[in-house]
């Protein structure tokens, strides 16, 4: 999803990201396809948050689970302050981070030397928010229930295949309770139209990996931690139907811009059409882009 949202924006971002950095971190590689694989690799802090978000979701999942007392938000918090300041500090060595962005968290705006500021003030203001509101979460209650039981696995590079295409597509979590799959995902920003779609995917590549998970009654979710809101998504009769089409079509719309389609190779840089919006100023390659 995350691939062909990024195609929707802009198919230049969408080359760069996926095309031009190939093999760029290999010392041999050419310049350009190493600044771009460089440049694929920034990060910003809304983003580190996010992922703040899901590693305190698991500690109180076991904490839960484990029938201790779950972590208060300032505990939370604290945790959460330190990963981000320690991500400030490591994105202030630039030499660093070019010779091995792989291992090293930079933040956009530093490295573009743009004023960070609005950023921090931003993400400041999220997080009690969204601690507090991912405490407030009935998940717990019933966790605290499960012991180890009921215990879903989410693998780093979850997906499945449909029709002999790789699709990635992990929740945020998942357990079992009481016969019911619960599958979930923390939105920390703003809600996307296609927020419900990908929990839909998420959920049907859970169930496809495991058989034992397919005839479980599912209550799938998004959690909007930053306004408290949760959005039920309802898993449709047809559920196979409707993730095969959004699949098929995202496919189709990346093939489009293949030269070959089977070795994955494809047309040239300027056949990705730079789309100029407002997005431009968040974008990670726009040093590779302006230079053309
Ligand atoms: S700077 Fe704008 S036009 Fe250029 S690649 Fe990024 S999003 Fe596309």
């Amino acid at each position: 999803m995350s691939r062909q949202r990024l195609l929707d924006q802009c198919p230049r971002a969408y080359f760069f990201r996926y095309y031009a950095g190939w093999n760029g971190w290999l010392v041999q590689a050419p310049r350009r396809s190493r600044i771009a694989y460089r440049l694929s690799k920034l990060t910003g802090l809304d983003a580190v948050f996010g992922q703040e978000m899901d590693r305190r979701a698991r500690e109180i999942e076991w904490a839960a689970r484990e029938g201790r007392p779950l972590p208060g938000p300032k505990e939370l918090e604290a945790r959460t302050r330190a990963t981000l300041n320690a991500v400030w500090v490591s994105s202030k060595d630039r030499s660093v981070f070019e010779e091995s962005p792989k291992s090293t968290i930079m933040l956009r705006s530093v490295y573009m030397s743009e004023d960070a500021e609005p950023d921090i003030s931003r993400v400041k203001n999220k997080i009690s928010p969204c601690i507090e509101a991912l405490l407030s979460l009935d998940h717990w209650d019933r966790l605290s229930m499960c012991w180890r039981e009921g215990s879903v696995t989410i693998p780093d590079f979850a997906h499945f295949f449909l029709n002999g295409v790789k699709v990635f597509a992990a929740a945020d979590l998942a357990y079992v309770h009481e016969g019911t799959l619960y599958v979930m995902d923390w939105k920390t920003g703003k809600e996307s139209e296609d927020d419900d779609t990908q929990v839909l995917i998420s959920t049907y590549s859970l169930r496809e990996n495991d058989e034992v998970f397919r005839g479980l009654p599912v209550q799938a979710t998004v959690h909007y931690l930053a306004r408290g809101q949760s959005l039920r998504v309802q898993i449709p009769d047809d559920e196979q139907a409707q993730v095969e089409a959004v699949v098929e079509e995202g496919v189709l719309r990346m093939r489009r811009y293949l030269r070959d389609p089977e070795g994955n190779i494809p047309l040239d840089e300027e056949d990705f059409p730079q789309r100029e919006t407002g997005l431009c100023r968040y974008c990670n390659f726009m040093l590779l882009c302006k230079a053309n």
